[in-house]
């Protein structure tokens, strides 16, 4: 079977709405859930600030962080993945979204603003697109 992430439709349009509001900066999430069958579940998801302030680049503080995991175990779930928005480019991962997918290997989702797609990657010894549902 293909591996990939579903989520709900809720759920994705609260982060086309927090990559909207954070235009021209890119904007980030936690995203929480279950992995079955390697298959992973978004249940929640987790606004979080972009630290860098940036239109090219983001970093979710430790602070952030530390509280996303709390939570997530709070409520018995996995961070099952993490999202960012690209304001001016395509939904596929920039050099340095590769190197940090290779250091957190769980689901990336990358919603362009340019033209509004969203897609699913994960890195398992090379990154590959992984199939994104939206239910
Ligand atoms: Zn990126």
């Amino acid at each position: 079977m293909q591996r990939g992430i579903v989520i709900s439709k809720n759920h994705k349009d609260i982060l086309v709405k927090h990559a909207k509001r954070n235009i021209p900066n890119e904007s980030c999430a936690i995203l929480f859930g279950k992995m079955e069958n390697d298959n992973f579940t978004v249940k929640d998801v987790f606004l979080t600030k972009n630290i860098e302030e940036s239109s090219v680049n983001f970093t979710i503080s430790n602070d952030e962080l530390i509280k996303g995991y709390a939570e997530a175990e709070k409520r018995k779930l996995d961070v099952v993945g993490i999202f960012h928005s690209h304001p001016n480019s395509g939904a596929h991962p920039s050099m340095t979204d590769k190197k940090f997918m290779e250091i957190n290997p769980v689901p990336w989702i990358i919603f362009s603003n340019e033209n509004e797609e969203m897609k699913a990657y994960l890195y398992e010894s090379k990154i590959i697109e992984i199939n994104l549902a939206i239910i």
